[in-house]
């Protein structure tokens, strides 16, 4: 899933529209695939300039519950000795996004319609599996290029960072997943809710959740689909993954305290 935001501010579009202007005027090299120049520790030095430029155009509630189902996930992670931080965004849209350096948002209408724990859980893990192999950053390097980047992390330009920060959340280049990378998310998700000790069935229940509502309520879940090409073979994908696994009694699917945070958002 991506970042949207329906009312991007005058200064924001301004913004963006000088960063691509600058870029442009650079060149820029046309990486692919899975390169990456940015390196982890630069990727953690953006969150602050990411979660800032988020604040400034939703509403972000801070929430603990949320930091403690997402960070058990994260620390199945390769990268699960770094910072990761989990925030609700207070819109009635189902939608959740990634951001680079451990950033997970959720939508408070997400977390309204998932039914149980370990579908949040699913829908965590996989904005976590888009973190965890770099999808973002991966994103950023094709879209700026090697000047840019290299400008940017070596310090040539200190307001550039804000400047970058404004325009992957206000026009889009994080839309950009391509379907392999879902792929990948749904894959390393079901492998990370399973190893944090949740059912990884819940990202199916979720998933096939959202086809329903596509017929019922399509405006709901508008955002969620333009990111995710969702389908049934997409799901039936992931269920294959899951049924690989070896068997396990202990896996949660639901608890009371899930019950208990969902209603708030209800
Ligand atoms: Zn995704």
């Amino acid at each position: 899933m991506k970042p949207r935001f329906n009312r991007p501010s005058p200064f924001t579009a301004a913004v963006a529209v000088l960063v691509l202007v600058l870029l442009g005027s650079a060149g820029t090299a046309g990486a692919c695939g899975a390169f990456n120049l940015v390196s982890l520790d630069q990727e953690w030095g953006m969150r602050n300039d990411l979660r800032n430029q988020v604040a400034s155009q939703a509403r972000v509630v801070d929430s603990s519950y949320l930091n403690t189902v997402g960070r058990r996930i994260a620390s199945q992670t390769p990268l699960g000795n770094r910072r990761w931080d989990f925030a609700i965004v207070q819109d009635k849209s189902v939608n959740a996004f990634n951001l680079p350096g451990g950033l997970v948002y959720v939508n408070s209408g997400l977390i309204a319609e998932a039914d149980s724990l370990s579908e949040l859980a699913g829908v965590l893990a996989h904005e976590i599996g888009h973190g965890s192999a770099r999808h973002g950053t991966q994103l950023m390097t094709r879209a700026y290029g090697y000047n840019a980047i290299a400008g940017l992390l070596l310090g040539r330009n200190p307001g550039q960072g804000k400047q970058i920060a404004a325009q992957l959340l206000g026009t889009g280049i994080m839309t950009n997943y391509s379907r392999s990378a879902e792929l990948e998310a749904d894959r390393l998700g079901v492998r990370y809710t399973y190893g944090a000790g949740y059912d990884p069935a819940g990202m199916v229940g979720f998933y096939g959740e959202m086809l329903d509502m596509r017929k019922r309520q399509p405006s709901k879940v508008e955002q969620f689909f333009s990111s995710h090409p969702l389908t049934e073979t997409r799901i039936q994908t992931i269920q294959a993954e899951a049924s690989r696994l070896p068997r396990r009694s202990s896996l949660t699917n639901d608890t009371n305290n899930f019950q208990r945070f969902r209603s708030q958002f209800r």
